[in-house]
């Protein structure tokens, strides 16, 4: 009798750790990328071929609120100043941009995350919404703080398609013209050292202790993404080949 019952506890622990050690994803569960990681540590870029790799919108809570400014609606209103210190925007507000978003019809089979969440309020938020009803693939780039800053300093984007360039590594052919759809190049306002100086500040205050949340729950995959953009594209999309492989298009 205690050996049957001992062999059985024994299987149902095999089978538990067997699922946690793989941590793959559920097919029939929509799948949420999270990229984690400092400004410039390249979230931005690598979001943009991930989701071409793998036909997943991709979501950028500072593109939307850069949107919103651009257009000024209300939600833009109100952002613009926290984007212009360098401060983050309140939750509350995030939240609205955010949930909007992926109500949308084509986040029905994922999408990735490139800026959110931010703090710990955010990521409890995505946790409570969505439990149960998604697979997380969470990623954290790691990068050093001098690499940090000289790619934000010389960091250009295209106005037209978003495209990010980089001013010694990474130029464009032409000066101010984007490679792919001709568009005008511009430097974002908060890429100014003292606003780099305080995004920064703001990230290791609010943002680095998710990386604790996430480790604890055994859900951090880090990155090195130190390196050229392309080779840090293929570690990210060979973890994702592994753990959401009904993801990758045949
Ligand atoms: P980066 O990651 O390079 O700093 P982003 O484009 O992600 O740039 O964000 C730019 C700005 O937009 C932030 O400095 C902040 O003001 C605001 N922002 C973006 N995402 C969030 C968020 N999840 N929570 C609060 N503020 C945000
Ligand atoms: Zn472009």
């Amino acid at each position: 009798m205690l050996t049957k019952i001992f062999s059985i506890l024994l299987g149902l622990f095999m089978i538990t750790s067997q699922a946690k050690a793989e941590n793959k994803t559920s097919p029939d569960k929509p799948t949420v990328i999270i990229l984690l990681g400092a400004p410039g540590s390249g979230k931005g870029t690598q979001s943009l071929e991930l989701s071409k790799i793998l036909g997943l919108p991709h979501i950028s809570t500072g593109d939307l609120f850069r949107e919103n400014i651009k257009l000024d609606t209300d939600l833009g209103k109100q952002a613009k100043g926290y984007l212009e210190k360098g401060a983050l925007v309140p939750d509350e507000l995030v939240f609205d941009i955010l949930f909007d978003r992926i109500s949308k019809s084509d986040c029905a089979k994922g999408y990735i995350l490139d800026g959110f969440p931010r703090t710990s309020a955010q990521a409890h938020e995505l946790e409570d919404t969505l439990r149960n009803k998604a697979n997380f693939i969470i990623f954290n780039l790691k990068v050093s703080d001098a690499e940090i800053i000289r790619r934000l300093s010389g960091r250009l984007i295209c106005k037209k398609c978003g495209r990010i360039y980089q001013k010694d590594t990474n130029p464009p052919k032409v000066a101010g013209v984007c490679d792919f759809c001709g568009g005008e190049l511009y430097q974002r306002s908060d890429d100014k050292p003292e606003v780099v100086k305080e995004r920064l500040r703001v990230y290791y205050e609010q943002t680095k202790p998710l990386e604790d949340f996430y480790k604890q729950q055994g859900m951090l995959i880090d990155i090195d993404a130190e390196g050229a953009p392309d080779t840090v594209e293929k570690s990210l999309e060979a973890k994702v080949k592994d753990l959401a492989p009904q993801l990758i298009k045949k």
